[in-house]
């Protein structure tokens, strides 16, 4: 970190600095919350925006600011009414830590949003980056907030060749954006961060020629720009094979509740997971072990491939028509008009609104 120390001066705002400061007041995207940056409103689009493009969380952002306008509101709420709103943004641990640290938030701190940091950080869902870009965007508290695009911009600024993924090369990146930080600004300092790295400092092809800070980036005066950052770990992508059974009569249907993993607390349809899809003569062995009959042809959906960040899931969806009393382990049977009062994951969404679905479900 030599090169760092002399590439910082901690008397006065550093040249650079102000450059990215400059570059982000022309430059920043018009987001709602910047408008405005009340804590919660803050809050709920650091929320939304973790693992989510701007593009694909805005319209959720402004649909939950709309239903939820204050904390209070979305402390009194249901938890079902919290992931209904959240469907089909995925990653729904999210929505239920909002809705937990809403509660804290009117039991512990009377409602108002607290501007220490540490009691930020002991929100539940909230991490210490989040803590950071709250923290400073809302209460200008000086704090470097480092995300996946901050890490980025800083491995290539500083030219850090160790693995970003390491807890020390982040401390070190840490230390260096301390020193860096505009403390009149620090919100604006670390929007400003975050913006480069998502429109000109790029995971690929960066746009150095047009990049303000690019005089003080070392990766770009030793044209390693494209190999950094360097990271340790890979993500491993496991793949799953869900074969649903969607049991129906002319006017019900059977869902049941997840009790965890990434989709705890959401509904779905009975679910057989294997290591392949069911075939039909595999679908006929699980219903004459469950005393179902089903009353015509069953129905097999395409395949659907859903991809999470972890895993890939790959799925068909089984059409079964019975007669009589609807049972099926713990599932529970809803008319087919209340679907819309259930969360549902984004996958079981594709399904539902897919032209083979529509039509059994007439049926
Ligand atoms: Fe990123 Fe290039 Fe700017 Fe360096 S000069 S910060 S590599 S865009």
């Amino acid at each position: 970190m030599k090169i760092l120390t002399m590439l910082l001066n901690s008397n006065s705002i550093h040249p650079l600095t102000t450059k990215i400061l400059f570059w982000y007041s022309i430059n920043k995207r018009d987001l709602p919350w910047r408008k405005n940056p009340k804590p919660y409103n803050v809050w709920l689009s650091e929320i939304v925006f973790q693992q989510t493009r701007i593009e694909q969380g805005l319209a959720y952002y402004e649909r939950l600011l709309e239903k939820f306008p204050t904390v209070y509101e979305l402390a009194a709420s249901e938890e079902r009414e919290v992931l209904i709103a959240w469907e089909g943004l995925g990653y729904y641990s999210r929505a239920r830590n909002l809705h937990h640290a809403a509660k804290t938030i009117v039991k512990k701190f009377d409602g108002k949003f607290p501007g220490d940091y540490k009691d930020i950080l002991s929100l539940k869902g909230i991490g210490p980056y989040t803590a950071a870009a709250i923290s400073s965007i809302a209460f200008a508290n000086a704090r470097p907030a480092i995300d996946g695009n901050v890490l980025r911009v800083s491995s290539r600024l500083f030219l850090i060749e160790e693995p970003i993924d390491k807890e020390s090369t982040k401390k070190n990146i840490e230390k260096a954006l301390t020193e860096i930080i505009d403390i009149k600004h620090p919100g604006d300092f670390n929007q400003a961060m975050m913006e480069l790295g998502a429109l000109v400092c790029k995971p690929k092809n960066p746009h150095c020629k047009i990049c303000p800070i690019s005089e003080h980036c070392l990766a770009f005066h030793s044209g390693k720009q494209d190999q950094l950052p360097i990271r340790s770990k890979k993500v491993l992508v496991k793949k799953v094979y869900y074969s649903f059974l969607v049991i129906s009569d002319l006017n019900n249907l059977l869902i049941t509740k997840r009790k965890e993993g990434i989709w705890k607390k959401m509904y779905q349809f009975p679910l057989i997971e294997s290591d392949e899809l069911l075939t039909i003569e595999g679908i006929r062995s699980v219903l004459e072990r469950s005393s179902i009959s089903p009353v015509n042809t069953i129905y097999e959906s395409k395949e659907y491939k859903h991809i999470l960040s972890h895993r890939t899931i790959y799925a068909k969806f089984w059409m079964i028509k019975v007669e009589g009393s609807l049972n099926y382990k713990n599932a529970i049977s809803i008319h087919k008009d209340d679907l819309g009062k259930y969360p549902f994951p984004r996958l079981i969404h594709r399904f539902l609104e897919s032209e083979e679905a529509i039509q059994y479900l007439l049926m």
